[in-house]
């Protein structure tokens, strides 16, 4: 029972998931021959199948690492190209497609690789075989091809026919043997011809006496003999596809048909091996033994690969045990432990001075269109004990104006849309939080989970975002019909507006500074901006230059600065004013709210900050600290598939080089288990023949 050979094919999987650096090489069948010589026909006759690129442009330009694996009878057959992650491909002209693809894609300068390709086919009438087809030996050089592929081609050559490789030589009977290039290649790794088998094809084209001869061969004698074949698939390319599952049988007819038509040459009695069937035995048979004889020397390669990765293992991480699973679990529990850590420190003081920001700035904007666009000289000079080089401007109580123009700012503050206004801030406040979370998490180096975390805030914050500002706008309208303001609250706003008008003048001032190093130092600035004040007085024309030069000399770009410089001076002293203002008496109490419009509305935007965040913090936040732990759990816990898992664990090359260490290990392991159990399976045979 050819049980070997399957059980090393299924180790030589395991193996090659070990990885590139292994230099483990389980015994393989390699198929040289010149070209033209028939070795993609008898590689095809082996499989049943047409699947090798066909054409003239030298196409087989990569080795080709074949595995047959047998399957139950009656079973579909399939190739798979596991490195391309191509599975079940059971259209047999596609395979070829592909390869003819993986082959062409070896640019023309270089024409030979020596990457493998490797390609599994499963089928019920294929033996168990690893078979390695390689670039056919060439003998000139064609004009595009580059001088060395001969060279080339045969260091590739040599490459794989080293033992414990068994070579498949492929030599055409209308060749004299001693032509045969592979032959000659053979010979030079196998002198004593132990490990070689030879192939003739086209036995069709000669003589059967010249035939016979052949394989009798004692000049070039083989301890696995030669074996005579007829391996042409029967169709002329374009005239007529024969179907792709006949190959084997029509092949198989077509042999018998020659053979036994010459019988006295071909047989029983004459003592000659032909037909593929035949050649298809005998190497079960040979890799079986191969395989075999070579179970001793793969085991003690395997020992010290496994004893090396021990090592690396001890060494570099301390035998410390990690599964992306795990990995990715830790993680997760290190965020959700700084999120949690988050929530104890983000609540509603922290949302209402959000929003009071937010708000003191609409406060402001307000303020600037409501009362300071005004010319200086229409706000009314305050009373001439005040202790000021400014005039502050006096609201007379008893002005209709000043009253409308108090309650259309207030109006104006309630009905700007409070309930989006606070959602957002707040939800926009969660996510930057958040993201800088992942930032200082080792979910930092993985833009997978990275993403999974903040699809899975904005869903939850999406989801709460329209309920939520419609119940903020619902439980602030009272607001907009009334503002009480009491004394306590009075007196808190005249302290907070005094820094919000602090914090604006500083503004304007160091953006002041930034324009003047922009246009080139103070002295220069302000010969700008005198320049525009004359113009606003109407003192000297604007209009002018020729839209590139400006008016007065000054670039148009120079200007523009100016006009901003005069703006932001202007702001700066009526900012100045309203701290004056504000600061002084007239706005120590409520009854004069009407010349305090800054202190009314920084108490009134407070009483709405209060309120919004009152259903913030049930609607939003409450909410948003209950499900994203469980949204967490959702998205990168127990629903992700484990190829997701690894993935993730892999973007970080730390945990991927960590993860191959153990993972190397542990196939490594798997692999000696099952060499040692084969090995006794092995004994226990050699036992039993012994003893029959
Ligand atoms: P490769 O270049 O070595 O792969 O050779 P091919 O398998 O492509 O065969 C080269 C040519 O020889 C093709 O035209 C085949 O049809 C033909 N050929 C292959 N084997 C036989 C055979 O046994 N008998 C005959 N008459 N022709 C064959």
């Amino acid at each position: 029972m050819m049980i070997l050979t399957k059980k090393m094919i299924e180790i030589r999987s395991i193996l090659q998931k070990v990885g590139q650096s292994s230099t483990l090489t389980l015994p393989s069948i390699v198929v040289i021959g010149s070209q033209s010589s028939g070795k993609s026909s008898v590689l095809e006759a082996i499989v049943g199948h047409e699947f090798l690129p066909k054409g003239t442009n030298m196409v087989t330009r990569r080795p080709i690492e074949l595995t047959l694996v047998n399957t139950p009878k009656g079973q579909e057959e399939y190739g798979e190209f596991p490195d391309l992650g191509l599975r079940r491909i059971t259209d047999f002209s596609s395979i070829q497609r592909t390869l003819t693809e993986l082959n062409l894609a070896v640019p023309d300068s270089e024409c030979v690789s020596h990457e493998p390709i490797h390609l599994t086919v499963y089928s019920p009438n294929v033996p168990d075989l690893s078979l390695i087809d390689l670039p056919g030996y060439i003998q000139v050089v064609g004009a595009n091809q580059p001088l060395q592929l001969k060279q080339k081609i045969a260091e590739l050559c040599d490459k794989y026919i080293q033992p414990p490789n068994v070579i498949l030589a492929i030599s055409a009977a209308d060749v004299d043997l001693a032509n045969s290039t592979a032959l000659r290649a053979s010979r030079r790794v196998d002198p004593r011809g132990e490990r070689t088998i030879g192939v003739i094809t086209k036995m069709d084209l000669v003589d059967p006496i010249r035939g016979a001869a052949i394989l009798n061969d004692k000049q070039y004698g083989l301890r696995l003999g030669y074996v005579g074949v007829v391996a042409k698939a029967p169709s002329t390319p374009g005239l007529f596809k024969i179907g792709h599952t006949n190959l084997m049988s029509t092949i198989t007819k077509q042999e018998n048909a020659y053979f036994s038509s010459h019988p006295l040459e071909f047989g029983p009695e004459a003592g000659v091996n032909v037909g593929t069937t035949t050649l298809r035995k005998k190497l079960m048979n040979v890799l079986e033994q191969t395989m075999s004889s070579s179970l001793q020397g793969t085991s003690d390669a395997i020992k010290q690969e496994l004893e090396e990765a021990t090592y690396e293992f001890k060494v570099q991480y301390n035998d410390r045990p990690l599964s992306a699973e795990s990995y990715l679990a830790e993680s997760l529990d290190a965020f959700k432990h700084s999120f949690k850590q988050f929530t104890e420190e983000f609540g509603r003081p922290q949302m209402h001075e959000l929003l009071k920001n937010e708000l003191d700035q609409k406060v402001l904007d307000l303020l600037a269109a409501r009362y300071w666009n005004k010319p200086i000289e229409d706000l009314s000079p305050a009373k001439p004990e005040v202790d000021s080089i400014y005039d502050l401007p006096k609201a007379d109580p008893d002005s209709l104006y000043w009253h409308r123009q108090l309650d259309a700012s207030t109006s104006a503050l309630t009905k700007l849309g409070v309930g989006r206004l606070a959602t957002t801030v707040v939800a926009s406040s969660i996510q930057a939080h958040i993201d800088k979370i992942i930032g200082q998490s080792t979910f930092a180096n993985h833009p997978f989970a990275r993403d999974a975390i903040m699809e899975a805030t904005s869903t939850i914050l999406n989801e709460r975002y329209y309920s939520t500002s419609d119940q903020v706008e619902n439980c602030i309208k009272p607001y907009k019909f009334e503002i009480d303001v009491d004394e306590r609250e009075w007196g808190l706003g005249r302290e907070q507006v005094g820094n919000v008008l602090k914090k604006e003048l500083k503004d304007c001032e160091s953006a002041l500074g930034s324009l003047e190093s922009a246009v080139g130092g103070r002295r220069k600035l302000k010969e700008v901006m005198s320049f525009v004040d004359k113009a606003r007085k109407g003192d000297v024309i604007v209009e002018g230059g020729d839209g590139r030069t400006g008016a007065g000399g000054f670039s148009a770009a120079l200007l523009a600065r100016g006009r901003e410089a005069v703006f932001l001076r202007d702001r700066a002293d009526i900012i100045k004013m309203r701290l004056l203002a504000v600061k002084s008496k007239q706005c120590a109490g409520i009854n004069n709210k009407y010349y305090c419009p800054e202190v009314f509305l920084n108490a009134a935007a407070s009483k709405l900050a209060s309120t919004a965040v009152l259903f913030l913090n049930v609607e939003l936040l409450s909410e948003f600290y209950y499900n994203f732990p469980r949204e967490l759990d959702l998205r990168l816990g127990r629903q992700l598939a484990q190829s997701e898992v690894e993935k993730f664990a892999r973007e970080d090359p730390r945990i991927r080089h960590h993860l191959e260490v153990i993972r190397r290990k542990e196939l490594l392991e798997l692999v000696l288990e099952k060499m040692e159990s084969l090995r006794q399976l092995e004994g226990r045979e050699r036992e039993r023949r012994g003893g029959a």
